[in-house]
């Protein structure tokens, strides 16, 4: 078997480890990686081996943890041993006696961060793409390799519980700064001689907390400086986290209860933490969705097989307001030339003004330089006349949300480019299939649904039409990785995925409302349920008024289609502010006030919707919250709209961020089991109305035993 390390010993004495785990792209730390560092010690304990130099054969230091191997684990055990196995092979190239150098050469993170953390000194390249850091929490974990022991000792307490307790990259100038590391070389030769000349210089390293009256830089708990940081940051991230993040706790119990002890004994304590992170059904729920099925969806687990690859040249954008213009921002950045298109030319060019402002801001804060943005502005061409779109290979329309409007503009468009263009429409409420009866070839005709604003929101919804062609599909989802955003695939359907369940979770909120329930508990409970904001604010955010228009235009559908609409409760709140004005934070005024200090709930909804004097609990609130969402998810499931569980779950995230630790809102439902879920709905049913009458689906998993497929 090929080992995961390659060793080789120069004429000057030095060992260079090269990592290059077979058959995986990236060095990942598990057994294999580390029966490889094993075999690197013992060559190390050789009299004729002056140093070693750990470094990697790959484009990238090391990734971090090998989570296939986590995904086994049944009992705290196995992650206890598994961290202990690994501290222990650390402590001994450690403490060999001998200089040890991490030459890092790519990404050094989570583990791959602990590994260099193990070596007397740590070089890297001085690349502002090249990542350091413990990004372990994002996954619901703790860095089990020695991070929350070696880091403290290294750059302090508080340094530390930022770099674990947030998860965020370092780039290497900045790591340099903080002293995490030893100093930065220009390329992979002068990394190697650096690490050659820093072996030659200290023949006898030892690791400063192996040094006789050791001091935590900063001081250790004890100290009065740390007394107070860990008197105030728990409290604060147990109110960012409402709790729901175990690992955000177990990292600061780490790091407290690790600097009241030696380094050893650190270590064991680190190791439990460890164990119950990866327990944690939060940790399990993310790297079912975060890890496994966002990289499926990256590697085209929803596009359709067997259609090449394209790539967008030119794109051309109709409309140039608030999306059209971060639509051209996104897709210029990759490097896609862009034609601009309003009914002026000053609205173009005021649409194109969108990237000069963002891209000022960038170049003045030094992460863009005056010639990429120039490049940049160059890519866009701001027009009102549509012989320009002359060369589009792809066309984006995001005029305004009326159907007349878009076949207008569909027809003048496909005038010039012809019938087989593909055209895509950013509507976010009129059915696809329905817009697509406006363009000369259906089959070419999709939706690709950006979220406001577009260049900080990763989601794309893709939307198939009932004619969308395989091929068309291919080419948007493709369309959508070009620029870098995170593509789902959704059948059609009113309000398409994720604005029909999102609407679940706000209109459930103001139901409360009406029935009674202080506006406050509704807004407590959404946080308490690990939304990112609570249901009345986000009313007001996305405004009353556009809910109303929407749920009207849908009344009106469904009248002209002969169906019934069934009117959500809330929906008559909405109705009643609207009438008085009350339309949202556009207007400075919905269900708060809302002013350049900030927002406070309007007093007078007290008065509109008197408040019971007995008010229900706080888990009922929050279960309906979420069980309103998940029920629709898996109606979407039900009727087809949702293709994927790797959709549905990405989607309710990226899209209107579905309390992360649950792993989406398909995944909330795996982590609780369908016949659990079921009883549950069955009593939120029969206490607040059919909404909540669990979908057909999980009546036949609850049955079956059955789940919604993992990645
Ligand atoms: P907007 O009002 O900011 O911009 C619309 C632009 O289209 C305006 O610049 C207008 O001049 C232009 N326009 C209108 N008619 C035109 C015509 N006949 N020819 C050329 N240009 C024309 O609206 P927006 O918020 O950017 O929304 C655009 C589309 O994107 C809508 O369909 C909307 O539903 C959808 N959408 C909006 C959001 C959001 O959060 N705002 C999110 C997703 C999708």
């Amino acid at each position: 078997m090929a080992s995961a390390i390659n060793l080789t010993l120069g004429d000057d004495g030095i060992l260079v480890a090269a990592m290059d785990l077979p058959g995986r792209p990236m060095n990942v730390v598990g057994d294999e990686l580390m029966a490889g560092i094993a075999v690197a010690v013992e060559r190390l304990a050789e009299p004729a081996v002056k140093g070693l130099i750990l470094t990697s054969a790959k484009a990238d230091f090391c990734a971090g943890g090998d989570l296939d191997r986590m995904s086994k684990w049944t009992t705290p055990q196995q992650p206890f041993d598994a961290s202990m196995a690994m501290k222990k092979v650390l402590r001994q190239l450690e403490l060999q006696g001998k200089p040890v150098v991490a030459a890092i050469n790519g990404h050094a993170l989570g583990g791959g961060l602990e590994l260099a953390l193990a070596c007397h000194a740590r070089i890297a390249i001085n690349q502002p793409r090249l990542k350091i850091g413990q990004p372990e929490v994002k996954l619901g974990l703790l860095p089990g390799g020695g991070g929350t022991v070696r880091l403290p000792r290294l750059v302090g307490i508080q340094q530390a519980m930022q770099i674990c307790g947030e998860g965020g990259d370092l780039s290497p100038a900045k790591a340099l700064g903080m002293g995490l590391l030893t100093a930065v070389a220009q390329d992979r030769d002068d990394l190697m001689a650096q690490a050659k000349a820093w072996i030659a210089a200290n023949p006898k390293a030892k690791q400063p907390w192996d040094l006789p009256k050791f001091r935590m830089p900063g001081g250790d708990s004890r100290s009065p400086a740390m007394a107070q940081l860990f008197a105030i940051a728990p409290s604060i991230a147990a109110a960012k986290s409402q709790g729901n993040y175990p690992a955000v706790q177990h990292i600061m119990s780490s790091l407290f209860e690790g600097g009241l002890m030696d380094f050893d004994n650190a270590s064991v304590v680190e190791s439990r933490y460890f164990a119950a992170c990866a327990m944690s059904q939060a940790s399990r729920n993310m790297i079912s969705t975060l890890w496994y099925q966002l990289n499926a969806i990256k590697k085209g687990a929803s596009r359709p097989a067997g259609v090449a690859p394209s790539k967008v040249q030119q794109l051309g954008v109709l409309g140039a307001g608030m999306m059209g213009a971060g639509i051209a921002y996104v897709s210029a950045k990759a490097g896609i030339r862009v034609v601009l298109l309003d009914s002026t030319l000053e609205a173009a060019e005021r649409g194109k003004a969108y990237s000069q402002g963002l891209l000022d801001k960038a170049v003045k804060r030094g992460r863009s330089t005056v010639e990429k943005r120039d490049a940049l502005l160059a890519r866009i061409t701001p027009t009102a006349d549509y012989e320009v779109l002359a060369g589009c290979d792809l066309v984006i329309e995001a005029v305004f949300e009326d159907r007349a409007v878009k076949a207008d503009v569909t027809r003048q468009a496909q005038a010039v480019l012809g019938a087989d263009v593909v055209f895509a429409s950013n509507t976010s409420t009129l059915p696809i299939s329905g817009l697509a009866q406006a363009s000369l070839k259906p089959a070419h005709f999709i939706g690709l649904h950006f979220f406001s604003p577009v260049d900080k929101m990763p989601l794309v919804e893709i939307i198939v039409g009932k004619a969308t062609s395989n091929e068309t599909l291919a080419k948007g989802f493709d369309y959508v990785l070009q620029i870098g955003q995170t593509p789902i695939v959704v059948n059609d359907s009113r309000g398409f995925f994720t604005s029909r369940v999102f609407g679940t979770y706000v209109m459930e909120g103001i139901a409360m409302l009406k029935e009674g329930v202080h506006p406050r508990s509704i807004e407590v409970a959404g946080l308490q349920a690990g939304m990112p904001m609570p249901p009345l604010a986000l009313q007001d955010e996305v405004s009353l008024s556009l809910g109303l228009h929407v749920a009207d235009q849908a009344k009106k559908d469904l009248a002209a289609e002969g169906k019934a609409y069934t009117e959500h409760p809330g929906m008559g709140v909405v109705r009643q502010l609207c009438e008085i004005g009350r339309i949202g934070k556009k207007a400075g005024k919905g269900f708060y006030d809302w002013s350049a200090d900030g927002k406070q709930l309007w007093p007078e909804l007290a008065t509109m919707f008197p408040v019971a004097a007995q008010q229900p609990e706080q888990r009922e609130l929050i279960d309906r919250l979420m069980f309103a969402q998940a029920n629709e998810a898996a109606r979407c499931v039900e009727e087809g709209v949702l293709r994927s569980t790797a959709d549905g779950n990405i989607g309710s995230i990226f899209g209107w961020g579905f309390a992360p630790f649950h792993g989406g809102a398909l995944q909330f439902i795996n982590a609780m089991g369908a016949a659990a879920f079921v009883a549950r709905a069955r009593e939120l049913a029969a206490a607040h109305g059919p909404r909540f009458v669990p979908a057909a689906v999980m009546v036949r998993q609850a049955e079956t035993g059955g789940r919604f497929a993992d990645a």
